[in-house]
């Protein structure tokens, strides 16, 4: 038996279930079995793959967008430029050199990576190494500047809890211990504030899930582009309100059990973006799918340019990456860009307000 799942079944054991949020954090996080503490899950060889990893196309068109806000924000210098969750450093490595077609750009930029895994920090430190680099554990304490910033499946791994409809109340959904096994049950019917708005548009016995790290996250960003200028771009998957069970665990880019290897494989969630703006002080546009999006900035374009480069398999392989990037079957629909901007200043090119 693992040594984290030890840990959870003997924690269990001395004080009750835990939530799913407390379960997922000590999966995901623990400082000595935790999923992304302990390991790069990144790639072909790992667990997952992302839009940054399938080509750089991807990081220029944000990158750009990004340069757009700046430019139409009167250039802001020195500024922070910032990833949360930034995994192998792929996203913000095109997002530099995409910068530096646009002048003044790249040099007023500081760099600022908010990334728990001391495993990550170190491939980030390889990946961006020409770069001056500054690495936070929480958005909290960017320096109060100017802040543009991106995250793609960022959000998806912050924990959440699941409630099940009971009547006007909520049974809440733990993690518990029988016969030595981690197992789901049900926490008694009780009321929730945070989910008053959720009687509207649910039925007893349905699933509803709320991220509360989403919330103050995505809060702080907000507060940070509202009194200070800036943008945020942030990418997911999910949908505008979220309904029933998306909590999954990948593992060798396969569905498992989520609680069957804690600490073992990647556990996900879907993101319930309506909830995220709830306490959004500043501008947001509208939920844009990614194939939307990554076609309004221009990527068929800049793809047709790469490819006049490439033949045989690479050309193949450069044509895949597009349409994975882009279709509605593929990724173009299942991911959706939020983005934060001040009230005062138009969207970053590929939204609408
Ligand atoms: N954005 C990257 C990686 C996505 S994986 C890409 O698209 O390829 C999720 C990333 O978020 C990893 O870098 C992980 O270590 C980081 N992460 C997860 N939970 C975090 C938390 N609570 N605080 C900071 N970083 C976190």
């Amino acid at each position: 038996m693992s040594g984290l799942k030890q840990q959870l079944l003997a924690r269990i054991e001395a004080s009750g279930p835990l939530t799913l949020a407390e379960y997922m954090g000590e999966c995901l996080l623990h400082p000595q079995f935790g999923y992304y503490a302990t390991r790069d899950p990144l790639g072909v060889k790992g667990d997952f793959t992302t839009a940054p990893e399938i080509s750089q196309m991807f990081g220029e068109m944000l990158g750009l967008a990004l340069a757009q806000s700046w430019l139409d924000q009167g250039r802001p210098a020195p500024f922070i430029l910032a990833e949360i969750g930034p995994g192998r450093g792929t996203l913000m490595g095109d997002i530099l050199r995409v910068g530096l077609a646009v002048p003044g750009f790249v040099e007023a930029a500081e760099v600022h990576l908010v990334e728990a895994s001391p495993v990550l920090r170190e491939v980030q430190k390889a990946s961006l190494g020409n770069h001056e680099l500054r690495w936070h554990d929480h958005v909290s304490t960017l320096p109060d500047m100017p802040l543009f910033l991106v995250a793609n499946e960022f959000f998806d791994a912050l924990p959440i809890r699941q409630y099940v409809r009971d009547g006007d109340g909520w049974c809440e959904r733990c993690v518990s211990a029988s016969e030595g096994a981690l197992c789901f049950s049900l926490g008694p019917a009780l009321p929730q504030p945070a989910l008053t708005h959720r009687l509207k548009d649910t039925e007893d016995g349905q699933v509803v899930e709320h991220c509360q790290p989403c919330e103050a996250i995505t809060a702080e960003i907000g507060a940070r582009i509202k009194a200070r200028g800036g943008a945020a771009l942030l990418i997911d998957y999910g949908d505008w309100v979220s309904l029933g069970d998306t909590f999954q665990a990948l593992k060798d880019h396969a569905h498992v059990d989520p609680l069957s290897d804690p600490g073992e494989a990647d556990l996900t969630a879907h993101v319930d973006f309506e909830a995220m703006t709830r306490a959004v002080p500043c501008a947001y546009s509208r939920l844009t799918p990614q194939g939307v999006f990554l076609e309004r900035l221009g990527i068929t374009q800049r793809a047709q340019a790469l490819a006049k480069g490439l033949s045989g398999e690479k050309l193949e392989s450069h044509i895949a990456a597009h349409r994975r990037l882009t279709h509605p079957q593929e990724m173009g629909n299942l991911f959706k860009v939020l983005a934060l901007f001040p009230d005062q200043s138009p969207p970053p090119p590929g939204v609408e307000q």
